[in-house]
């Protein structure tokens, strides 16, 4: 029989995500592998969303992320509306066998309110929930709501109301657009690179000081809260430091950026993202929040570059120290561990990435997660 599931990718971006993006790429790489299994999959997504599926639904034309700038009661109404059609999509049939849902405690809310004629849905915990043990206050719904965790860490810190829902956890897979079989070989450079989201918990300003003080070339590459290119945050306004990202760039790593040993490259994607990643000596993770997944760890793996990383959340699942990284609680030792991860060799990481962090594995481990869910089996 063939099972339909419903996977919700909420109202904020498209699918695949156009740069930045971590859960929307994670279910743009997880829905092709689902289909080849057999899976048929309604994408609960905006309509600009490309990637293939069986069937669509949509309420907003686009991905509503500059909503997100907005006050909180109007990211609620957003979120609200795109659940709502959800809803009512799932009242009118009666084929979904399972929701996968990614977006937010308020959709899961919804959704485990809706009634025990409804489907039972896996959410799939993206978050640091330590930090927001609020958010997951109400899992009414009992056995029909189940969650996952994106690592082992992520979930040992969870609140426990969550752990008693959680039926374990599946790590991140690397992108299919990051296909590391079919692309040559490239150069390696002198420089370490940081992709992610400029945010204090990323630790750029970290990484930038380290670089200026052992002396290594650093690329930040990765969004500063809405503004995607060094052009466009430097045409807004003073108005653009209300945003949090906004204003920890400015005044904890704009000062190390000297566009020379230090630079900001805005969002980079596709194959400049590969490039640029696949071409540094290592990735650099300044950690100084518990990673609860890290998409661009193992991406970074898969193009063969090493990591150096605070051990931090769930990077020492992810990354065997002296093997395909280097690993540290000292964050001053950091900027050394660049020189040294430079010499570990890119044919490792590229291997391990090819065993354990495949699209194909994600997908077969969620179709063992969708069984478990179904049956309203326990914790395993
Ligand atoms: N990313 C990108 N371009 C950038 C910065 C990030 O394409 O300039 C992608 C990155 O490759 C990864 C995702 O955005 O796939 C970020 O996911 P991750 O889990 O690393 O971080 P988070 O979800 O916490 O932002």
């Amino acid at each position: 029989m063939t099972l339909t599931v419903l996977m919700n990718a909420g109202p904020w971006l498209s699918v695949p995500p156009p740069g930045y993006g971590g859960i929307e790429n994670v279910i743009a790489t997880l829905v092709p592998e689902l289909r080849r299994l057999g899976v048929r999959v309604v994408l609960a997504s905006v309509e600009s969303s490309t990637l293939p599926v069986d069937e669509r639904i949509s309420v907003f034309p686009d991905g509503q992320f500059p909503a997100l700038q907005r006050p909180y009661n109007q990211v609620c109404g957003v979120s609200q509306a795109h659940l709502a059609g959800v809803v009512r999509a799932l009242h009118a049939r009666d084929d979904v066998d399972l929701v996968h849902d990614h977006v937010e405690a308020v959709g899961l809310a919804t959704l485990a309110a809706m009634g025990p004629d409804a489907p039972p849905v896996l959410h799939t915990l993206h978050w640091d929930l330590a930090k927001h043990p609020e958010l997951y206050g109400n899992l009414d719904g009992g056995d029909r709501v189940r969650v996952n965790g994106v690592s082992a860490s992520q979930l040992a810190r969870a609140p426990r109301a969550l752990r008693e829902h959680s039926v374990g956890h599946v790590h991140l897979s690397t992108p299919l657009a990051v296909d590391a079989d079919r692309r040559p070989a490239v150069a390696k450079g002198d420089h370490a690179v940081i992709l992610g989201r400029i945010n204090p918990g990323k630790g750029q300003d970290l990484g930038a000081r380290l670089a200026h003080r052992v002396g290594f070339p650093l690329v930040l590459a990765g969004p500063v809260g809405p503004y995607h290119r060094p052009e466009d945050l430097a045409a807004a306004g003073d108005e653009a430091r209300q945003n949090p990202d906004v204003r920890f760039f400015h005044e904890q790593v704009a000062p190390y950026v000297d566009g020379e040993l230090v630079r900001w490259v805005g969002t980079v994607a596709g194959q400049e993202r590969d490039d640029l990643v696949a071409s540094a000596r290592v990735s650099l993770f300044p950690l100084r929040w518990e990673e609860p997944g890290g998409t661009a760890v193992v991406e970074s793996l898969s193009l063969g570059t090493p990591v150096v990383a605070t051990a931090r959340g769930c990077l020492p699942e992810l990354i065997e120290h002296g093997r395909t990284g280097l690993l540290t609680t000292d964050e001053e030792e950091l900027g050394e561990l660049v020189r040294a991860g430079g010499r570990l060799e890119a044919g490792e990481c590229r291997r391990v990435a090819a065993e354990r962090f495949t699209p194909a594995r994600m997908a077969e481990r969620y179709v063992e997660l969708y069984d478990r869910v179904r049956r309203g089996a326990a914790r395993p």
